[in-house]
């Protein structure tokens, strides 16, 4: 299965993504953990990046084509892949069409997360991440282990640059501006599937495998 999730920062798409994923047995790609692991390690492309990424812009087109273009040519993306944030506005989508047929693949679904804008927000404000396995949590819905507990994986949980609220507010104007316009473009090329991703965690991952098994 060939998958795109669509919607705004905060959403839960990194969380359901790594579930399905691993379900399915298919890579979980996210551009934004492929560019912050770029930022970590100081390569060309993350030194280039660090700036867009820390104020919630949009890394530029060619830098973020160019990452996608060499995963999806990775031989454990050969049978399926999950991607999550890109493409993220009509730009990306017009160049993710012929990259996929040239590689002889076809997109199955796309599917978008409604999530109330106050809600969103909470989440974001709440959200931890581990930088050893890169697993996500939520101070609230989601609480980090304890720091003890999880000593022999050596978790180091700490809050993303961008996820301060400055960040927060222009990432979610560059999403209306930017990435909301592909849920209608992919609404009229038959690919949109809609899941509600309001609920609790496990509720949005049942959603979510009800609307996908209807069309597996
Ligand atoms: P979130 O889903 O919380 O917005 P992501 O991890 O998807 O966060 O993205 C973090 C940041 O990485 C974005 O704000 C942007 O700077 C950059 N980024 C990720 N994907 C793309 C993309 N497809 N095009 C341009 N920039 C991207
Ligand atoms: P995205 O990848 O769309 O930016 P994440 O998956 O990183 O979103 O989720 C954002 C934050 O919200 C994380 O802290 C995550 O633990 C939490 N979260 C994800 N899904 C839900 C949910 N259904 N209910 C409550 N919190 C959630």
């Amino acid at each position: 299965m060939r998958l795109v999730f669509l919607g705004p920062p905060g959403a839960g798409k990194g969380t359901q993504a790594t579930r399905l994923a691993n379900e399915l047995g298919i890579p979980h790609i996210s551009t934004g953990e492929i560019l912050r692991a770029a930022i970590a390690r100081s390569t060309p492309t993350g030194i280039e990046a660090k700036a867009y990424v820390d104020g919630g812009e949009l890394v530029p087109f060619a830098i973020v084509l160019r990452l996608v273009e060499d995963r999806l040519q990775e031989d454990d993306a050969r049978d399926g892949w999950l991607l999550d944030g890109f493409p993220r506005n009509l730009e990306q989508a017009h160049a993710l069409e012929p990259l996929i047929e040239k590689l002889g693949q076809n997109l199955d679904h796309v599917v978008f997360f409604e999530v109330a804008d106050d809600e969103v927000v909470r989440r974001l404000s709440g959200r931890r991440v581990c930088k050893t396995c890169s697993e996500t949590f939520h101070l609230e819905f989601s609480p980090p282990p304890d720091p003890q507990d999880c000593a022999p994986r050596q978790c180091e949980i700490f809050q993303r640059s961008d996820d301060s609220e400055d960040s927060i507010r222009n990432r979610l104007e560059v999403y209306s501006r930017e990435t909301d316009p592909l849920v209608g473009h992919y609404q009229e090329s038959g690919l949109l599937v809609t899941v509600s991703g309001s609920g609790p965690i496990d509720e949005v991952e049942s959603a979510l495998r009800e609307a996908l098994g209807h069309r597996r």
